[in-house]
């Protein structure tokens, strides 16, 4: 098929700024090979035109984000384990041989309210609503439906090896479950939409000192900003 003057793919430069030009008008632009339906109404944001095929297969535009977080990640020196992309800039470990498994889905950070942690998830579309699927639970073969809740041993619940993880019920998880009162390393505040940021007070004044992703690098700024400070006669740790 070849591309003429009106079918070039509408709003191009809304997708992404590297939109895959090559891929041809009428075929999924994640580059899953899909054909794509055709717009019965037109839809800037979306980037539909009446008449014409749309650039996506349903829930595929995510995609494309997702590719690009996962090129960003770095990867850990140890080959036993894998990072997995997830978004807020966090990601998951998880245990090299399901890298490849788990790397096909596309996931999520998740805030959980109750647990006051993220976990990694991923979403399906299920009787016209979203569903959570969670990476952890996932590993260890547990349903959605299942009411065994899946335990990070660690307490961190972006660590889904396989070391990490056990099924438990819920009584026993709530055990396992960090207390709401933690006390964080000092200087680190958690940061609702993920990693650490580090404060420090001077005169009174909570002087902002940057974003981190660990709680240990959050209290490793705010420590060498008090010791600028107070010299070495403060006890800071
Ligand atoms: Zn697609």
């Amino acid at each position: 098929m070849n591309l003429t003057e009106q079918d070039t793919c509408p709003l191009i430069d809304y997708v992404t700024p590297d939109f895959p030009r090559e891929v041809e008008y009428g075929y999924c632009h994640c580059r899953c090979g899909e054909k794509t339906n055709i717009a019965d109404s037109s839809r800037v944001k979306w980037g539909h035109v009446k008449g014409k095929p749309i650039p996506f297969v349903f829930g595929h535009q995510m995609r494309v984000r997702a590719r690009e977080r996962r090129g960003a990640i770095s990867q850990p020196e140890d080959l036993t384990i894998r990072h997995i992309a997830l978004t807020k800039r966090l990601f998951a470990v998880v245990d090299a041989f399901l890298y490849e498994w788990l790397n096909d889905y596309t996931w999520y950070a998740f805030y959980s309210e109750d647990v006051k942690s993220h976990y990694a998830a991923r979403a399906i579309w299920e009787d016209g609503k979203v569903k959570h699927i969670f990476m952890h639970r996932q590993i260890i073969g547990l349903s959605r439906e299942d009411k065994m809740q899946g335990d990070h041993e660690n307490r961190n619940t972006l660590d889904n090896r396989g070391s990490n993880l056990r099924p438990a019920t819920t009584t026993q998880n709530a055990a396992n479950k960090r207390r709401t009162k933690t006390r964080w390393l000092r200087g680190a505040h958690f940061y609702k939409h993920g990693g650490f940021t580090s404060r420090i007070s001077i005169n009174n004044r909570s002087v902002y000192l940057g974003w981190f992703p660990t709680e240990l690098e959050a209290h490793l700024a705010w420590k060498a900003a008090a010791e600028k400070r107070h010299g070495k006669f403060m006890n800071i740790d």
